[in-house]
């Protein structure tokens, strides 16, 4: 049977980016060698690195300001990096409060600075973006959650013109839509979603707001060392760097981000119209502030939840569980999702609707 992986991270890759890794491990470009036997610093390493770097220069189509790195630690270790780097000690960062991933920024940043809340959706369960921001005039930066992967939010108006810098967590719709991403001053992505394999984190960084800071910076959290360094401070995590390498071919090859940005749209509009036409089920997300990566709902009859589960299952449609934090459903529909694959999922969900009336 074909398995139609909707997870939410890690998630599906394109099956020519698995086979071509799989053949680096035995043998990486007829070196006789496996890619995680070779030094970084070889020339059958650096190209890598290099191309990788470039790639994503030219689909983000960044300016000379903007510095690429890739980095150690996930998403995760930049609530903190982010801070470290951009907020001086008696500073003031503006955060949104949007979700799951959005407080564990909040929380990091408070630990280093004094952290103002510019907008939440709490009241209403994060089911919505903040429609309008209250920024306080001092702000070092302003940090958002471009979409929340566990809410199923999206925001689809940036606020560009927010007045002070503008840094953006993308991990889970980095390069699914085209934005102007020279307007944000950082951007950073765990791998995992969009972008290959876990252990890489790409970090987009406007090289004009680093050195400003009072604070003394560790080493490996200082961003102007790496970019000094051409992200290899340390040893990078290889396969990772090799797998994101492999994804950005694939994403250039395959008419790059505005021709993502175009199926997604329409992976996206095929799932969430099913869902609006069957009565079983709720979408609890504000609908225009839904999220085209990871679309979440609800059986609104619990006793057909577990039945919906295992029906899904026995179809070979892997991943949509919601999150165990919020339940119900949730399908990520990330770059290496066909429409194919949607069209299957809502035939399924169309005909387990249709026999349960
Ligand atoms: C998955 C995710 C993270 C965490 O990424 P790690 O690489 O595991 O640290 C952070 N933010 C968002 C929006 C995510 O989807």
């Amino acid at each position: 049977m074909k398995l139609h992986n909707f997870n939410a991270g890690p998630s599906a890759l394109p099956a020519e980016v698995i086979e071509q890794a799989a053949q680096a491990l035995h043998n990486f470009n007829n070196s006789g060698l496996s890619l995680l036997e070779i030094g970084h610093r070889t020339p059958l390493f650096v190209p890598v690195m290099e191309e990788a770097r470039q790639l994503v220069r030219e689909l983000m189509q960044l300016d000379a300001d903007h510095e690429v790195l890739l980095l150690h630690g996930g998403a995760t270790l930049q609530f903190l990096q982010v801070p470290t780097n951009l907020l001086d000690p008696n500073g003031v960062a503006s955060y949104t409060e949007t979700g799951t991933w959005s407080i564990k920024a909040i929380k990091e940043a408070s630990l280093l600075g004094k952290v103002s809340i510019a907008g939440s959706s709490a009241h209403d369960n994060f089911t919505s973006i903040p429609s309008s921001l209250e920024i306080d005039p001092r702000s070092a930066y302003l940090h958002i959650t471009t979409n929340e992967t566990i809410a199923g939010t999206q925001w689809h108006r940036i606020p560009y013109d927010c007045n002070c810098p503008l840094v953006a967590d993308m991990s889970s719709d980095i390069l699914s839509r085209s934005l102007d991403f020279n307007r944000f001053d950082l951007i950073y992505a765990g791998a995992q979603k969009n972008l290959g394999a876990a252990g890489v984190c790409l970090v987009v960084v406007n090289k004009n707001c680093l050195g400003k800071t009072s604070r003394t910076i560790p080493s490996f959290l200082d961003y102007q060392l790496h970019i000094k360094e051409g992200s290899m401070l340390n040893t990078p995590p290889v396969f990772a760097v090799y797998v994101l390498l492999l994804t950005l071919r694939w994403i250039k090859a395959n008419g790059g981000v505005a021709t993502m940005g175009k199926n997604n749209q329409q992976k996206a509009t095929l799932l969430y119209e099913t869902l609006e036409r069957i009565p079983l089920v709720s979408l609890p997300v504000k609908k225009e502030d839904r999220s085209q990566m990871n679309a979440v709902f609800l059986i609104k009859d619990a006793a057909l939840e577990k039945e919906f589960a295992a029906a899904a299952k026995a179809e070979g449609m892997i991943g949509i569980e919601g999150h165990r934090s919020v339940g119900g459903f949730r399908v990520s529909l990330y770059n290496a999702i066909s429409l194919a694959s949607v069209q299957t999922l809502t035939d399924f969900i169309n005909e387990f609707a249709r026999k349960k009336i």
